[in-house]
């Protein structure tokens, strides 16, 4: 591989990937090299099979919304055929409050009204919601949930939300940043009930209903999809195919310089790599250190977002061994001090051909900003913690037949009130710097479409045909 090249991408994630492999089918004469620290691409994302079950370290799925995200790119890759959705199950979700007892997420107004999850006061209160003013000001998801539904639904709802999900903190997470779509309903109709239930009519009558019905909870979830047989992994397998001779692995990047018209990569082992056009495809944290010596108060503002440890470790158990069938994707905790799992998927439900015949897959997310020393256990006794978590709640009455553990230091980026100004201010920094790029999951989604989309922009920018990405 030469030292010189048109675009340098540092990072080989599914973001680094996807900036190459748009650049290299669009614009085949551009010079391309992907410089990966790692020992293989895919960066966060990745599986593998073991005795007949389907470890995805990381992601265990994606949904797909806007143009130009993941579906759009297996398609592009030859994988539409490979596609799975998940079973229909997966509209269902569950709360896990005391420690034991799993409520099915209300879905319906009569669902509602019978839930055991809020007092007939909470009940009222969260109908209230219809009469409670706009406020515009960008707040806190724990807050903002409060201050529309009461916090009753604030604590039962927005904090395993979010800690179930990412391992992050509610009163810290920017509902305008994170769930762009609910403060649009806010600001557009006031209210987030009488806004979903105008939307879905307004889709309705668009559809050619003639009678309107009130809103289910599956009209506003999103179908999950990952690939079938493999998991994950084979998107980053195609993608990696399709730039192969573009990637170079071991290759850690510690300072990046102005060259001439150009930018100049220097790797750990001193070795210099030139190019006209850098994208740092990277963590905040890693983007950071590069940018520090050009842009250190957007280095900085990189450096300070929270990024929880969160653990992820998967159990298989005999079916004949669980006197509850796991049920829907999965769990979110109401957080007690008991309950170690934040939440969890449940993966033989949804995607049957990832646990062997006769046998269930329950994958567990565990640690983030609820028990930090968690990420300190032995793979062993995190294992075992979760094994007994679990058994309260599905009467587990044998031991695990199958079970695997990945730690993720400094995992997802938690996007904190006023996340969306200051990326905005930053990314415009950047673009004065000339010939510096960033995409990644720190800027317009952490989810691997929003990663495949911003890779996108990028991609496009640098083919020179403009697009908005809208968050
Ligand atoms: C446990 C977990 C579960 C998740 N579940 C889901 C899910 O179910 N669905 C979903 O849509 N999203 C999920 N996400 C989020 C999603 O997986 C990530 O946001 C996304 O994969 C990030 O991709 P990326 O390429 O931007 O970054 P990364 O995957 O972090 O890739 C960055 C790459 O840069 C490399 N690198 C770092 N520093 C340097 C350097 N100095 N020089 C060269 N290379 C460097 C790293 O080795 C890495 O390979 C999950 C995330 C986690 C952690």
């Amino acid at each position: 591989m030469s030292n010189e090249f048109d675009v340098l991408v540092v990072g080989g994630g599914i973001t680094g990937l996807t900036v190459a492999q748009q650049l290299t089918a669009r614009s085949p004469r551009t010079s391309v090299a992907v410089l990966e620290a790692g020992d293989r691409t895919g960066g966060i994302v990745g599986s593998y099979r073991r005795e007949g079950f389907t470890v995805d370290t990381g992601p265990h799925g994606f949904v797909v919304y806007g143009p130009g995200g993941v579906s759009d790119l297996a398609t592009e890759l030859g994988l539409a055929d490979e596609l799975m959705a998940a079973e229909p199950a997966a509209q269902r979700l569950f709360l896990l409050r005391d420690d034991h007892v799993l409520e099915p997420m209300p879905t319906s107004v009569t669902s509602f009204l019978r839930s055991a999850l809020l007092s007939p006061m909470g009940k009222l209160r969260a109908a209230a919601e219809i009469v409670m003013p706009r406020r515009l000001a960008e707040e806190p998801f724990f807050h903002f949930t409060a201050r529309r539904f009461g916090v009753e639904v604030a604590r039962a709802l927005a904090v395993p939300a979010v800690l179930g999900v990412t391992g992050g903190d509610s009163k810290n997470l920017s509902v305008d940043a994170k769930f762009p779509f609910i403060r649009y309903l806010e600001k557009e109709y006031r209210s987030i009930l009488v806004g979903a239930l105008r939307t879905t009519w307004q889709q309705q009558r668009a559809a050619g209903k003639r009678i309107l019905t009130l809103p289910k909870f599956e009209e506003f979830g999103m179908r999950l999809f990952s690939f079938r047989g493999q998991g994950m992994q084979r998107l980053v397998d195609a993608l990696e195919k399709s730039v192969a001779e573009h990637v170079r692995l071991g290759a850690r990047v510690s300072a990046l310089d102005r060259d001439g018209d150009g930018w100049r990569a220097t790797l750990t082992s001193g070795e210099p790599v030139r190019a006209a056009q850098v994208v740092l495809a990277l963590p905040a944290y890693a983007a950071a250190a590069l940018l520090g010596p050009h842009l250190p108060r957007f280095a900085a503002t990189l450096t300070e977002i929270p990024h929880p440890d969160v653990r992820v470790v998967g159990i298989g158990y005999r079916e004949a061994d669980l006197a509850r069938q796991p049920d829907g994707i999965g769990f979110l905790t109401i957080p007690t001090e008991h309950t170690h799992i934040l939440g969890t998927i449940h993966t033989s439900t949804i995607f049957p051909d990832q646990a062997p015949p006769g046998t269930v897959l329950i994958r567990t997310l565990a640690g983030g900003v609820q028990d930090r020393g968690f990420a300190e256990l032995s793979s062993v006794d995190a294992v075992e913690t979760v094994h007994q978590d679990l058994r309260r709640v599905f009467g587990v009455r044998g031991r695990p037949v199958f079970s695997f553990d990945h730690l993720w230091r400094r995992a997802i980026p938690e996007y904190q009130v006023g996340h969306r100004n200051r990326i905005d201010a930053g990314l415009a920094e950047v673009a004065r710097l000339g010939g510096v790029h960033l995409a990644g999951n720190t800027y317009h989604g952490v989810g691997i479409n929003d990663c495949v989309r911003d890779a996108r922009r990028v991609a496009d920018d640098l083919v020179g045909t403009p697009v908005t990405v809208s968050s």
